[in-house]
């Protein structure tokens, strides 16, 4: 029996049980975990019929960063049925509350799970089938890739372009907002991309948030519109998305650590090859880079660069953006009243973070900063997110658009 075990749990497919046979007449009643899709992630330790009882832990990617991330269709549970799901991996790897899903498309919470040392275990009563699970909303691809579809459609003024091939092959989409109305020469330029770091899913639904309000009828998001050409990129790290890894410290290095002169990932070069250019012919104003934070982190909070990378007109605005997002960002995830910094203390490869080489090779006005929300809260949903997207956007309007304090 191993041979057959290894090729279906390598194929994603992992099921024990009495039907583990090619009875077909015995498959549908028989539990089993699928992770043979875009982002799927599990690796099951133990499986109980009996009891409906799974254990698992993330899928182990060698050298594609944390064990964090988990995603997987259960198939084999009739309606009704109590599941327990017994995840392993440390806090990371556990929020607590897991999320449930019976289309694919719309996410909610479990109960809080029972902590164990390492491992938590959830309990869920099925509604309806089929049912998935997740560490967290997921992002993957196809949403991307639908995301953008739907802004084109919507908006006269989006333009789908491709950011890089990432070293998997993918084909990485991203979004300008142009209004040609407006003579190039006056317009600002914005850069808000999600997602370097795989696990982080919650980032991605906060550029979702964000993208939609700026293409609304608010009137902001159209004062916006109208001085500003907005670059989006729903997904970085789109091969670790899709391998279902967690990306973060991945090998050579972590993808936010790999803002160099020679960058590992072409999606980060390609990034930086915008920038260089937008700010070569003075029109960079803002860069936002998306994450999740850690576990207890439980209110969204900015990191910044140090004081010494910014002249006395970009501590300024940073100032004024901060005060301005603390305006916006204002529930049901505010905005922590103090934001971080990330420099030598922070970590040894500090000026190679996004933020800081943004900083470093932009003009001294430019303000380059790294948002990250909370995804250990009730309200980290795919709402939660989008809603915390939708007040960054009403900052960013006011930032640019309200006169300066
Ligand atoms: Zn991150």
């Amino acid at each position: 029996m191993r041979p057959r075990l290894s090729l279906l749990a390598a194929l994603g497919i992992l099921a024990i049980g009495a039907g583990c046979t090619t009875d077909g007449s015995r498959q549908n009643s028989q539990l089993r975990v699928r992770t043979d899709f875009p982002g799927g992630s599990a690796q099951v330790e133990q499986l109980s019929e009996e009891s409906k009882t799974i254990q698992l832990t993330p899928t182990l990617h060698p050298g594609r960063g944390w064990d964090a991330w988990w995603y997987f269709k259960l198939e084999g549970v009739k309606p009704g049925e109590t599941i327990t799901l017994d995840v392993g991996k440390g806090i990371w790897a556990t929020p607590d509350q897991a999320m449930f899903s019976y289309d694919n498309v719309t996410w909610q919470h479990t109960s809080p799970g029972k902590r164990q040392k390492d491992r938590i275990v959830y309990q869920h009563t099925v509604e309806k089938t089929p049912v998935w699970f997740a560490w967290g909303p997921p992002f993957v691809l196809s949403d991307a890739e639908r995301l953008i579809d739907n802004i084109c459609a919507r908006s006269p003024y989006a333009t789908r372009f491709v950011l890089a091939k990432s070293k998997d092959g993918h084909t990485i989409p991203a979004l300008k907002l142009y209004d040609p109305s407006v003579p190039a020469s006056e317009k600002l330029g914005i850069w808000v991309e999600a997602r370097q770091h795989a696990w982080e899913s919650g980032s991605s639904w906060v550029g979702k948030g964000f993208i939609e309000w700026v293409i609304s009828d608010d009137p902001q998001a159209k004062a916006l519109r109208q001085m500003a050409d907005i670059y989006f990129v729903p997904i970085m790290d789109v091969d670790n998305v899709q391998r279902g890894a967690g990306g973060k410290n991945a090998t050579p290095h972590d993808q936010n650590r790999d803002w160099s002169d020679s960058p590992h990932y072409p999606e980060v070069a390609a990034a930086q090859e915008h920038i260089r250019e937008l700010n070569r012919i003075g029109r960079f104003d803002l860069f936002v880079d998306l994450h999740n934070p850690a576990p207890n982190d439980k209110r969204p909070f900015y990191f910044v660069t140090v004081a010494e990378y910014l002249s006395a007109q970009g501590a300024k605005n940073l100032k004024d953006f901060f005060l301005c997002s603390k305006e916006a960002i204002n529930g049901p995830l505010p905005l922590l009243d103090k934001a971080r910094e990330s420099g030598p203390e922070y970590d040894k490869a500090w000026d190679k973070i996004s933020k800081n080489w943004v900083t470093k090779h932009t003009a001294g006005h430019v303000v380059a900063i790294t948002l990250e929300t909370s995804w250990n809260t009730p309200q980290s949903t795919q709402e939660g997110y989008q809603t915390v997207g939708r007040q960054l956007g009403e900052a960013i309007a006011k930032y640019f658009t309200e006169p300066r304090r």
